[in-house]
């Protein structure tokens, strides 16, 4: 099917439907190679040159309107996040009333804790996964004692068999059922950040339905890589950044999913700002709070303008692709050729700790480095200096991640090349 020379890279980029979008992105500058590469999209997505547009088109708004351009402009602030919820529904297989730009990711968490994570006497444990992402874990341990609970009894994790990277579902499962009249919330990625590995999220959310816990998803890896429906899953909710796959820039706004049957829930705890109030008297300014129907209910505060207009311009990009299922199809393809070519050049020197069946993976590869002579840190370090970008994770592996809207074919083959080469050098 593949074949190993540069001139076949070319070939697959030629064939490519989706090529063209590459010019419609910002390459980084070179420092020291001729060109640069780069495979860090699970980190940072790349600069659309919409999102550039979008930001300096509402610079000028705010420049020649001030405050008018909170309702009287063509693209008024004061709704900007509503026009975020269509494109977003439909990358996340969410209706728009179920979805929400807002916050960072780990806020977003927070606050969609403290409507689903509720515990009681009987039922008060938070289960994870052990190697879950900083972050998550910081914010579930608070979660935990802010309700008085000690996270030695209140948290369980799940880890991955001795000797194993990645976690097997029946394990993930048999936990669940194991605490499952304890589990006041199960909270699980969609791809695991460090190997790569796409959870079973449908049999997770019926093994936690099954023991009555909520159970809530953490999509950074999984937004915009591939394809989703959360509305299906029947979760309760989900939360994702939007600077890495959605290629929204530094620290953009976060996103947040609730299930469409928690929507006009009154017994639902939630921690409100006038941003969730009903829009039609929300200026009233009146001190009874009365939610909007929908997850806009979780909104606080007024949505940061120039955070969320790079995302407006990105969505744009996916949409003009065709959305989340022609690129899923090319991602397919460059990570076939991507392990094609790690196993005829690299084999035995370069091994990849993600999983191998297409289902169980998104376009990251998480590699580590078996090489004796040379430490997986030399490698990156290496790679900087060719001007390829990409992760790095402690305590040795190297997150390579061939994006189908702005990386080629030709960026795989230079980027095997070069690792060789490292490796020939050491
Ligand atoms: C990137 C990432 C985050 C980032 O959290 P922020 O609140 O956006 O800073 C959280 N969780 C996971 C799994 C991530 O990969």
């Amino acid at each position: 099917m593949f074949e190993p020379g540069a001139a076949f890279a070319e070939s697959l980029d030629r064939a490519d439907p989706l090529r063209r979008f590459r010019d419609q992105f910002a390459m980084p500058v070179p420092h020291r190679a001729a060109e640069s590469t780069y495979l860090d999209g699970d980190s940072l997505g790349l600069q659309p040159r919409a999102a550039r547009d979008m930001v300096i088109a509402e610079l000028d708004r705010w420049a020649d309107n001030g405050a008018r351009g909170h309702f009287e402009t063509d693209r008024p602030w004061v709704p900007y996040h509503q026009l975020l919820a269509e494109p977003m529904g439909r990358l996340t297989g969410a209706l728009p009333t179920e979805v929400v730009t807002m916050n960072g990711l780990t806020v977003n968490l927070h606050l969609l804790m403290v409507s689903f994570y509720r515990p009681t006497t009987s039922r008060y444990k938070i289960l994870i996964e052990d190697h879950a992402f900083p972050s998550d874990h910081y914010a579930v341990d608070s979660q935990i004692r802010a309700h008085g609970l000690d996270p030695a009894h209140a948290l369980v994790t799940v880890e991955p068999r001795p000797g194993e990277e990645t976690l097997r579902t029946e394990d993930l499962i048999d936990a669940i059922d194991r605490h499952g009249s304890e589990l006041a919330l199960v909270l699980l990625p969609g791809i695991q950040y460090y190997t790569g590995q796409v959870l079973p999220m449908a049999e997770l959310a019926a093994a936690a339905r099954a023991v009555g816990a909520p159970i809530g998803l953490d999509l950074a890896h999984a937004v915009g890589n591939i394809e989703l429906s959360l509305h299906d899953l029947d979760i309760d909710f989900a939360v994702w950044c939007t600077y890495k796959y959605l290629n929204a820039g530094p620290g953009a706004t976060g996103g947040a999913f609730v299930h469409e049957r928690h929507h006009g829930d009154s017994d639902l705890p939630r921690y409100h700002g006038w941003w969730g109030h009903d829009r039609a008297t929300r200026f009233e300014m009146d001190t009874l709070f009365r939610p909007i129907p929908t997850a806009e209910a979780w909104l606080v505060s007024n949505s940061p303008i120039l955070a969320m207009a790079p995302l407006l311009g990105s969505l744009t990009v996916f949409e003009e692709a065709g959305g989340i299922g022609p690129l899923r199809t090319k991602s397919e393809v460059m990570i076939q050729y991507m392990d094609y070519l790690l196993d005829t050049r690299l084999e035995g020197r370069v091994e990849s700790i993600t999983p191998r069946a297409l289902d169980q993976r998104g376009c990251q590869h998480s590699l580590r480095i078996n090489d004796p002579s040379v430490s997986g840190q030399q490698v990156y370090e290496e790679l900087a200096a060719a001007d390829v970008q990409c992760g790095w994770r402690y305590p040795n592996v190297v997150r390579v991640a061939p994006v189908p809207l702005y990386n080629s074919f030709a960026d795989i083959h230079r980027f095997v090349s070069i690792l060789e080469q490292i490796l020939d050098d050491t």
